[in-house]
């Protein structure tokens, strides 16, 4: 099995499971990955063969101690990748995803830590995900789960898919925007928003569970 692919599903593990002690279904890992649930069941038991994962018959996956570190080391160079890319070579947030994607298998972690460095130690990707291995404040909660004349920052964008960042930028919703609730409108039409300077913005219902806000 190769290094890559394990480091693969433990970031997603990881990355859509909603907490550590819940087990993550397959079927979710299987959607993910757009792979058959029968390739998703071979992998998790080579997974928990090398240590990296529990399974839990028919709830699914947890990771183990070896399999948190490397998704957490894996997080941190892809966050760190992504920096470099969108602030050092100007590259679309949601370009600096895609590419990141591929970077982070590639580079040991001595170059990780030069690039850490390099950067000024950042302590977020460009869509607001912590680059140091620590949890996410409890205090964030989605944009859609706010209610009406709430003022809110953005704190970051998750998950980060190309397509939903695409349009998360065309609304400029960047972590570090306020915002002000104005409507939470059917799931069709979705949530109003008063941002900066003014700017009036609708997001999609979808999009702002995507969104992750802290109170001011
Ligand atoms: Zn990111």
């Amino acid at each position: 099995m190769r290094q890559e692919r394990v480091e693969e599903y433990l970031g997603a593990v990881y990355r859509l499971r909603s907490d550590a002690d819940t087990p993550l279904p397959l079927a979710q890992l299987a959607e993910y990955f757009g792979f058959s649930p029968v390739s998703v069941h071979e992998m998790v038991q080579k997974l928990e063969e090398g240590g990296w994962v529990q399974y839990h018959p028919y709830r699914g996956v947890t990771l183990t101690e070896a399999g948190t570190d490397a998704a957490l080391a894996l997080l941190r160079r892809h966050r760190l990748w992504e920096r470099f890319l969108s602030d050092v070579l100007s590259l679309p947030w949601d370009e600096a995803h895609t590419v990141a994607g591929d970077l982070e298998h590639a580079a040991p972690e001595a170059v990780t830590e030069r690039l850490s460095a390099f950067l000024g130690e950042p302590e977020a990707c460009p869509h607001g995900g912590p680059i140091a291995p620590q949890a996410t404040s409890a205090l964030e909660q989605c944009l859609r789960s706010l209610g009406v004349g709430a003022e809110a920052r953005v704190t970051r964008i998750a998950p980060e898919a190309p397509d939903l960042l695409r349009r998360i930028a065309q609304l400029s919703l960047m972590p570090g925007s306020l915002v002000k609730i104005v409507a939470q409108t059917a799931e069709a039409t979705g949530v109003a928003l008063l941002a900066e300077g003014g700017r009036q913005a609708v997001v999609p219902a979808a999009d702002a569970r995507a969104v992750w806000m802290e109170i001011v």
